[in-house]
């Protein structure tokens, strides 16, 4: 099933296939994932999913520039990550 974009009640159209996710740490940029983007046809959201099973390229990796460029979104991890990235920000 497509992505359901909750407030609209509507399926989400893939909008978009193989773009590039930098997923984030606290300690800065971690991983490239390739995603598809799925957008809601009402409100526009966009929302990546159908992430593949690994990363395409990992931060220490010499490869990780080129495709770190050409990405589409950053992601931030779950919520307990940001609060951990809060902390580390502002010393708390
Ligand atoms: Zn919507």
């Amino acid at each position: 099933m497509r992505p359901v974009c909750i407030p609209c009640e509507m399926e989400m159209a893939c909008t978009k296939v193989g773009a590039f996710v930098e997923s984030m740490t606290a300690d800065g940029p971690y991983q490239i994932w390739s995603v598809d983007v799925y957008t809601c046809p009402v409100c526009k959201c966009e929302v990546g999913a159908k992430m593949a099973n690994s990363p395409i390229a990992r931060h220490f990796e010499p490869t990780y520039e080129a495709f770190a460029k050409s990405r589409y979104a950053r992601a931030w991890g779950s919520m307990h990550e940001l609060s951990q990235y809060a902390e580390k920000e502002t010393g708390a």
